[in-house]
């Protein structure tokens, strides 16, 4: 029996163990019975379960206390952070990491708005893809932005979120991460910078000039304003590289770089392009003479004395420049004028500034084509040498002959020195074109000679570059080897500037000239600045005075006392004289009346070619030249 029915009947006085209890009762009670025990089934059920569920809870709350353990310490650990905002975009929790990746207090920013924070910046897409998502409560990744922090130095965030629902589905705020991506960025910017600077001297390189010049472009025609590219070359960058080294000419590099720069920070954009060649981008530019004084006063500066290896030098540079909108339209095309214009510079002699126009376009283009045919032509003998006499003034013999060069360009027929030997000289063509002339001339004389006539000494031209290899007085050996000539069948015409650039090799140079029993004389004398004291110690055998002198001759008082004085001068050196240009009968009695050696000159003989010359040494004696 259940005994809390047993307690019940006993306090109603009634016992199943009396037998006068009627069996209704009997049954009613069983009935009762039954229920209790039934709901003691229940109950023990519930209490069970009961039981089961704390013990789950338990279980539960204790992972959730380790996973908040876990995160917290994760998040105490990385630089990243977690943060919240209600619906109306509102921080209403942002984790402390927060504050170690921006040295901001998090509390600060509790209760305002990200777009509030005026300071973040991202570039101008990135901003616009990011407020999509948000205005469309959409979810977004790795949107990255910067500050400057307190101490003003540059900070990188990357924040991802996601859009919080209610339980009715509505938009509750956002939630998500955010991390700290300043050094990443910061090396890759540096990476960047290594790739768009040029590392000797620190300026822009190539490749940022590029894009600079690009945006530069678009800006000048939005606004409507004009644009200069000068190209800058340095004159002697060879020069310092080749004889003081490298290192000097790094350390020259990085000079011109340091003023250059120095002089334009505020006006333009100093880039190097590569080599010994700089490149100034003037945005706004002004007018022609504005630009023009703008070059002056850049040629000026690279022209300042510049200390190399503990000597001063001289430097100097040849601009070129191209201005939109005149001169082209787009990039590739302002940058092919202003080198253009740079090329043309150099020509005109050095250290000076070139602006470009059409026409020295053409004539670009036409050099660039002659120096081409040039290279050609000298390979595949299109040179010829015609010989011009020369004349002993006192017995009217003819004494000597100058080989100058001529060119059978295919189509311009036959063009005189003055054509191409200045084309020659700055393209790097004059050395073999020398060569060619040594050979030429040795082959014709010994022709000459192989024919049986009497063959006077004959001059060759040899240009200040030339002069100045290590190699010509061993190409002067072989060639009279190679055509069995005697020394003293040729002459070396030298200029005086060429003997000027480096007098102290030059005397050398040609003591073994000398030795070696060649003549040498001195060409274009009086157009320089010899010194007498050189000119005493050159074994030179002759001078030849300029045609500059002799075309006064006789009435420019001036002229006549400088020629005068040179044949004085040399008569006391021992040396021998030639006037040139000689080309009229009062040239020659005046020269004859002053005591002239030799003359050549149109009056008693032009340059002819090589048949013509062999008729005249058939006839050696000028007529009427002893007047
Ligand atoms: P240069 O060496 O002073 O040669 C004399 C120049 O004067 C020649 O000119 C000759 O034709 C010219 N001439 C001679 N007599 C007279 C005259 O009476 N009146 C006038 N007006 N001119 C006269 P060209 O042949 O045109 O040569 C010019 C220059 O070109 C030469 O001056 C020389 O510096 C250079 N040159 C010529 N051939 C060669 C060469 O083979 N090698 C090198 N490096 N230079 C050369
Ligand atoms: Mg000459
Ligand atoms: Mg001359």
């Amino acid at each position: 029996m259940h005994p809390l029915l047993l307690e019940q009947l006993g306090r109603v006085g009634l016992s199943l163990d009396d037998p006068s209890l009627p069996a209704s009762w009997r049954a009613l009670v069983a009935v009762v019975q039954d229920a209790y025990a039934r709901s003691d089934e229940h109950r023990k059920d519930l209490e069970q379960s009961c039981r089961a569920s704390s013990r789950e809870l338990e279980r539960c709350s204790q992972d959730l206390r380790i996973s908040q353990a876990r995160l917290g310490s994760l998040l105490s650990l990385s630089s990243d952070w977690i943060w919240e905002q209600d619906a109306d975009l509102r921080y209403t929790y942002i984790s402390e990491g927060f504050q170690l990746a921006t040295g901001i207090d998090p509390a600060t920013l509790l209760g305002r708005q990200r777009a509030s924070l005026s300071s973040f910046d991202a570039p101008e897409s990135e901003k616009r893809k990011f407020q999509a998502c948000i205005d469309a409560r959409r979810a977004f990744r790795n949107f990255g932005y910067g500050f400057l922090d307190e101490d003003g130095l540059p900070r990188f965030l990357r924040i991802s979120g996601e859009p919080i629902l209610d339980a009715q589905g509505r938009f509750a705020g956002y939630r998500g991460v955010g991390s700290n991506v300043t050094e990443t960025m910061l090396s890759s910017r540096q990476a960047e910078r290594l790739s768009r600077y040029d590392s000797l001297t620190a300026l822009p390189n190539r490749k940022m000039f590029r894009d600079e010049l690009d945006r530069a472009l678009a800006r000048a025609r939005q606004q409507g304003q004009r644009l200069a590219l000068c190209f800058i070359d340095l004159d002697h960058f060879k020069y310092i590289n080749d004889n003081l080294g490298h290192a000097a000419g790094d350390e020259l590099l990085k000079i011109m770089a340091r003023r250059l720069g120095g002089l334009l920070w505020l006006k333009a954009l100093v880039a190097r392009l590569g080599g010994d060649e700089f490149v100034v981008l003037v945005e706004n530019a002004g007018d022609h003479a504005e630009l023009e004084a703008l070059t002056r006063e850049m040629l000026a500066l690279i022209g300042e004395p510049m200390r190399l290896e503990g000597r001063d030098y001289g430097i100097s540079g040849s601009i070129g420049v191209s201005v939109f909108p005149d001169d082209g339209d787009d990039a590739p095309s302002l940058l092919r004028h202003a080198d253009a214009a740079m090329y043309l510079a150099k020509e005109q002699g050095k250290n000076s500034v070139q602006f470009y126009t059409t026409e020295l376009a053409r004539r670009a283009e036409e050099q660039f084509k002659l120096e081409a045919d040039l290279r050609w032509g000298i390979d595949h003998d299109e040179l010829v040498l015609h010989f011009q006499p020369k004349y002993s003034l006192a017995s009217g013999r003819l004494t000597g002959m100058e080989a100058l060069v001529r060119w059978a360009h295919p189509e311009r027929g036959l063009l005189a020195p003055g054509a191409f030997i200045a084309l020659a000289e700055e393209r790097g063509l004059i050395v073999p074109l020398g060569r060619w002339v040594l050979g030429a001339a040795c082959r014709q004389l010994r022709e000459w000679m192989n024919a049986g006539v009497d063959v006077p000494r004959c001059a060759i031209n040899v240009s200040a570059h030339h002069f100045a290899t290590d190699t010509l007085v061993d190409e002067v050996r072989t060639a009279l080897e190679q055509w069995q000539l005697p020394a003293e069948a040729l002459e070396l015409e030298l200029t005086e500037s060429a003997l000027m650039v480096d007098p102290e090799r030059a005397n050398t140079v040609m003591q073994q000239l000398d030795a070696m029993g060649v003549l040498m004389a001195i060409d274009d004398f009086g157009t320089g600045y010899s010194s007498l004291a050189y000119l005493k110690r050159f074994p030179a055998h002759c001078l030849k005075i300029d045609r500059s002198f002799v075309s006064g001759l006789p009435h420019n008082a001036e002229d006549s006392a400088i020629t005068q004085a040179v044949v004085a001068m040399a008569d006391s050196l021992g040396l021998s004289v030639v006037a040139e240009g000689v080309e009229n009968a009062e040239q020659l009695s005046f020269l004859a009346r002053i005591g002239c050696h030799e003359v050549q000159g149109y009056h008693v003989g032009r340059p002819m070619p090589a048949a013509r010359f062999f008729a005249l040494m058939e006839q050696p004696l000028l007529v009427g030249a002893t007047a």
